[in-house]
C-alpha cells in the first residue's frame, strides 16, 4: 500500500495561511501515581470533531505489587476508545464483558444510555514491575444516537489497517484515511491514527475531515517549517490536505472527524447536548439506578458539585 498524494498538499504554505489553528499544551496531573496530561476539552476548544475528551495517561512505572484501580464508575452520551502502548488493562462493564486489553488493540465501549465499567491491572501483571502507557478518548454520540443501546467491543490488533510507505507507518485506529477504514464500528465520520515517522518521513495529512488535530506523542513534528515537541496538541486549519515531516523519528496520533451536531455539556464521566439528561444520570447514579458490574463490589461516588 502507499499513500495517496493529500488534496493540495503544501497549499497552505503557498498561500502563506498557517496550518496549524491552536497549539493546546494539556495540562499534566498527577493521579495517585501516574500522570494523565489532558488535551481536550481545553478552554480554547472543546471539540475536535467527535473527540470530546483526549487524556495520555502515563508513561509510568508501578512496583510489584502496584497497578491502576479505576473502580465502577458510569457513562452516557459517548464512547470511549482505549489504545495502549504500554501495559495491560482488564475491563469489566454492566454488559457482563470481561475483556483483558494490550498494546495495539482496541477496547470500544459506547455508553449510549448508560453503561457502567471498571478498569484495573490484571492480577497476573501486579507480580513484577508494571509500566502503563496509553490514551484514553471519548467520542461524543451524535445526538440521534445519544440514547443507543449500550455496546462493547474488542478489536485484535491484526485487524487494524496498517498504511506503511516512505519511512512513515500507520495504524488506523478509527474512521477512515487514506483509502483505508478501521473496523471499529463509529458513529459519525471519524479519523483517529497512530503514526509511526523515521527520520526524514514525510506524512500526506489529508484534508477531507471537517476537523483535525495532531498529538505528538513522542520526538518532533515539523508543519510548514514550524517544529513541534512531544505533548503538543496541534489543531489544524480546515479543508487543507497538508504535510507533516520528521526531523528526527517521532510519533503522533491524528484525529478528528465531523464537526458534531451542536455543542455538548460534559460533567464528569457524562456527556449530553441537554443538561437536564446530565442531571437524570447524576441522579440515577447517586440513586444506585445504573446497572451494577458482575464481580464489582466497589464503585466511584458521585463527585460533589
Ligand atoms: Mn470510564
Amino acid at each position: 500500500m502507499s499513500w495517496r498524494p493529500a488534496k493540495d498538499a503544501d497549499c497552505a504554505q503557498a498561500k502563506g495561511c498557517p496550518p496549524v489553528d491552536l497549539v493546546i499544551v494539556p495540562r499534566s496531573r498527577d493521579i495517585g501515581g501516574f500522570e494523565v496530561r489532558r488535551a481536550l476539552p481545553a478552554k480554547e476548544r472543546r471539540m475536535v470533531g467527535p473527540f470530546i475528551f483526549f487524556d495520555q495517561m502515563g508513561p509510568a512505572v508501578f512496583p510489584p505489587g502496584a497497578g491502576m484501580d479505576v473502580r465502577p464508575h458510569p457513562h452516557i452520551g459517548l464512547s470511549t476508545l482505549t489504545w495502549l502502548f504500554e501495559g495491560e488493562i482488564l475491563h469489566r462493564d454492566s454488559l457482563g464483558f470481561v475483556q483483558p486489553i494490550r498494546p495495539g488493540e482496541v477496547n470500544w465501549m459506547t455508553a449510549g444510555s448508560g453503561i457502567v465499567h471498571s478498569e484495573r491491572t490484571p492480577p497476573e501483571a501486579r507480580t513484577g514491575e508494571f509500566r502503563a502507557f496509553g490514551l484514553q478518548i471519548w467520542m461524543a454520540l451524535p445526538r440521534e444516537k445519544e440514547e443507543m443501546a449500550p455496546g462493547f467491543q474488542h478489536y485484535a490488533a491484526e485487524s487494524l489497517p496498517v498504511i506503511e510507505d516512505g519511512g512513515v507507518a500507520a495504524t488506523l485506529v478509527g474512521g477512515t484515511a487514506w483509502g483505508e477504514t478501521s473496523p471499529v464500528a463509529v458513529h459519525s465520520d471519524t479519523i483517529y491514527a497512530d503514526i509511526r515517522m523515521a527520520q526524514g518521513g514525510r506524512l500526506p495529512v489529508p484534508g477531507e475531515h471537517e476537523e483535525r488535530a495532531l498529538y505528538v506523542l513522542e520526538g518532533v513534528a515539523e508543519i510548514a517549517g514550524d517544529r513541534f515537541e512531544a505533548g503538543s496538541f496541534l489543531v489544524l486549519r480546515p479543508g487543507d490536505g497538508i504535510a507533516v515531516e520528521a526531523p528526527s523519528a517521532c510519533r503522533l496520533m491524528l484525529l478528528g472527524g465531523a464537526t458534531a451536531d451542536g455543542p455538548r455539556h460534559i460533567w464528569w464521566n457524562f456527556v449530553s447536548h441537554s443538561k437536564e439528561r446530565i442531571e437524570q444520570a447524576k441522579a440515577d447514579w447517586r440513586a444506585g439506578r445504573f446497572d451494577p458490574v458482575p464481580d464489582e463490589t466497589e464503585f466511584i461516588p458521585l463527585p460533589e458539585d
